[in-house]
């Protein structure tokens, strides 16, 4: 479904960003990586399904470097067709002890960052007016969590950018919307889960069960292959007229 097109994937050295990569190129995309940690063992992994493959190392918490990607995406492929702002990081503290420095570099990378790739690829979606951007965003893009002040924050902030710059393109071959996950067992959650385990003093699967019964009613972690699928249908004609949803599969999660 999507020979021809170019797909770049911020954030795709693992998790839900490399499910999103996967995905794509399995219907046919050229696919661009980016993030640090094992990129090799992605670049492989995408390539196995056959299509062309490159990285960016940008880090997206500089603008100059996001701008040098997008420009590097378009002069190797020659379009930039579907952009997947993904790169996130998330910590967790009361706002009184959060560190400033780390206030900083969440809202620079989870939100700004889709800012800084939106701005510099829409030129060439609307010249050749087909385009679509998916912002992954968050349950706590539609509720908030206790001591994720900047994720939520930054997440509310990307949904509310998703709306505003759908609206400014609503006429044109171009769709914006965002993907907004419950609980997604990737190194980001992990992470949560063995501090919550370390803490409790209790077994990784019971600090999983715990972390789920709290929030997702499903008690089922959403897979980085559902969401990918959710993807691959908003890049469809079918969802053409899609524009400027915050889109949850969170197992029940904003249902309460
Ligand atoms: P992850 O930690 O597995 O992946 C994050 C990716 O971002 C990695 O490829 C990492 O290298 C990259 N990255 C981090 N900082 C970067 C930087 N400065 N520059 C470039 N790349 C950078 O996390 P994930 O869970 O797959 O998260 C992906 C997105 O999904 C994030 O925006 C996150 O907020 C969102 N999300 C995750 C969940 C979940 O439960 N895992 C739920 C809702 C939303």
């Amino acid at each position: 479904m999507l020979e021809g097109k170019t797909a770049l994937v911020t954030g795709s050295t693992s998790g839900i960003g490399l499910g999103m990569a996967l995905a794509l190129a399995r219907q046919g995309a050229h696919v661009m990586l980016n993030g640090f940690g094992d990129v090799e063992g992605a670049k492989a992994e995408v390539a196995a399904l056959g299509g062309r493959v490159s990285y960016h190392g940008a880090d997206m918490s500089k603008p100059a470097e996001i701008e040098a990607m997008v420009r590097a995406c378009e002069a190797e492929f020659g379009t930039l067709d579907i952009l997947v702002n993904n790169a996130g990081i998330q910590h967790v503290a009361p706002v009184e002890d959060f560190p400033v420095e780390r206030w900083d570099a969440i809202i620079a990378i989870n939100l700004s960052s889709a800012f800084h790739t939106t701005r510099c690829a829409l030129p060439g979606m609307k010249a050749r007016n087909w385009g679509r951007v998916l912002n992954i965003a968050s349950v706590h893009g539609l509720v908030a969590s206790a001591q994720k002040s900047a994720y939520v924050a930054a997440k509310h902030g990307i949904v509310g950018f998703t709306k505003s710059v759908a609206l400014e393109n609503a006429t044109t071959g171009v769709t914006i919307n965002a993907i907004c996950p419950g609980w997604v067992l990737t190194p980001l959650v992990q992470k949560q889960v063995d501090a919550r385990a370390a803490q409790g003093d209790i077994s990784n699967e019971e600090a999983k069960r715990q972390l789920l019964a709290e929030k997702q009613p499903s008690l089922q972690f959403t897979t980085p292959d559902q969401l990918a699928e959710l993807a691959v249908f908003l890049c469809s004609p079918a969802a053409d007229n899609i524009r400027g949803v915050a889109w949850n599969v969170d197992g029940g999660w904003v249902a309460q």
